[in-house]
């Protein structure tokens, strides 16, 4: 039996974007990191709910999906940010460095292209807070087409919440292969 792959975004996600005033949640807890690449005086602030990292562990160890991360932190996420939630170590998507200013140059996510090719016919669900209407019906064809395909999407200034995941766990229960032993 293939696992559904759960593709992982983290930026709007796992770390939402400040308030107008610079504020980030109440929940979030602030961490100073440097991603790669970065020079040592130039850090970066972020904010990571610790409450999310044991919600997230429970689903990503429960040998329903599998996850992989699916972010512009590319291996940064396996160093930085999974470590820092306590999350179980699990593979990146080695995404592509578009020179782009927008986040959907050809009108969906700039990632898509990538995903689609790698996912090749395997099910998957998607949590990222950027796709536009194209890649929900990227996700609708797909299911249409026999290869289940979930996306959820976070508000971004919210981040992700505990109904999306209540949201991945069902979608996975319903699959014709999941219960499958
Ligand atoms: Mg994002």
């Amino acid at each position: 039996m293939t696992l559904p792959y759960l593709l992982l975004d983290i930026d709007g996600v796992l770390i939402p974007f400040p308030a107008a005033d610079g504020s980030t949640p109440p929940t979030h807890v602030r961490h100073t990191v440097l991603p790669t690449g970065r020079r040592p005086d130039d850090s970066v602030p972020i904010w990571l709910d610790p409450s999310q990292g044991r919600i997230l562990t429970d689903l990503l160890t429960n040998g329903i999906v599998t996850p992989v991360w699916c972010t512009s932190w590319r291996k940064d996420a396996t160093t930085i940010i999974g470590p820092l939630l306590g999350l179980p170590d699990f593979p990146y998507l080695d995404l592509p460095r578009p020179q782009i200013t927008t986040s959907h140059p050809d009108g969906y996510l700039w990632k898509r292209d990538h995903v689609d090719t790698w996912l090749g016919r395997s099910p998957a669900v998607w949590i990222d807070d950027d796709f536009t209407s194209l890649d929900h019906g990227w996700a609708a064809e797909r299911t249409s087409r026999g290869t289940p395909t979930l996306i959820v999407q976070p508000d971004p200034h919210l981040g992700l919440q505990p109904e999306h995941l209540t949201k991945v766990t069902k979608w996975v229960s319903q699959l014709p292969t999941a219960r499958a032993v």
